[in-house]
């Protein structure tokens, strides 16, 4: 569907007719070239606007949502469930889902669109086991994100489905830094290709998503607020500003898992 925009500029590339004002391309680039050096020789002073217009802030778009389900209660943990099943179960739906979130923009999103990972200002980069810091692409950071992940919930030692296994004692520092991850990816969708999701109609799955993923982690304290920040105002909007957004949610009554 997207894919035949791409033709467009090739066609009309094609089908345009020759110059006809006997005006050579060289005398053309030449104009052009003056034009530019012109504007680069008259600075106006100011520097350019340091970020794009937040698209996903507009209240035509924040307004769409595919459920208006109260969301804080569906996180709370219910009675009588284990607090490590509860954010197994939960950090593992929100991984399949934030995939397939990623999934539906993943074409747009390559070395080329995306060279750094990034979320507005912020940028992320990977570390690698030894603790080494990667230069990679948002495509790349991803394909990094999503295979750890994977690896670690289909590990019966650190995700345990079996009766009578136990889980890790690192098992809450690992789903705290599984839910980092998979809010850098959210924070590079709706930074990087908001206009793709809504092109394609998902921004309704994608504020869904984000809300429900957000409560989830602020509810059981499993993302540093500084971390979030990024994302408040978007946060704010969604989530409700006026219960604290992810700037100070870190203090809420209801936190289950305690700040290390
Ligand atoms: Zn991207």
């Amino acid at each position: 569907m997207l894919g035949d925009h791409g033709a467009l500029p090739a066609d009309r590339a094609l089908h345009s007719p020759p110059p006809k004002t006997g005006l050579s391309c060289k005398t053309v680039l030449q104009a052009v070239g003056r034009v530019l050096r012109k504007s680069k020789a008259k600075p106006n002073g100011k520097k350019p606007a340091p970020e794009e217009k937040k698209v996903y802030l507009e209240p035509e778009y924040t307004r769409s949502r595919i459920t208006d389900f109260e969301f804080k209660e569906l996180v709370a943990l219910p009675r009588e469930i284990d607090l490590n099943e509860w954010l197994a179960s939960n950090t593992t739906t929100f991984f399949h889902h934030i995939n397939l979130q990623y999934s539906t923009i993943s074409e747009f999103c390559t070395g080329e669109t995306c060279q750094t990972m990034a979320a507005c200002n912020i940028q992320y980069y990977w570390y690698d086991e030894r603790g080494k810091k990667l230069k990679c692409t948002a495509p790349q950071y991803v394909d990094f994100v999503m295979s750890s992940v994977q690896k670690l919930v289909t590990d019966e030692d650190v995700f345990p489905t079996k009766y009578g296994r136990e889980f890790p004692p690192s098992f809450e520092a690992l789903v705290r830094k599984i839910c980092r991850y998979l809010f850098h990816v959210l924070a590079h969708i709706y930074s990087s290709h908001f206009k793709e999701t809504l092109a394609l109609q998902l921004h309704a799955h994608l504020n869904t998503l984000y809300a429900h993923f957000i409560l989830f982690v602020r509810e059981f304290n499993l993302v540093d607020s500084k971390e979030t920040a990024v994302m408040d105002d978007l946060t704010g909007v969604l989530c409700g500003g006026a219960s604290g957004a992810g700037s100070n949610g870190a203090g809420g009554a209801q936190n289950h898992v305690k700040e290390r």
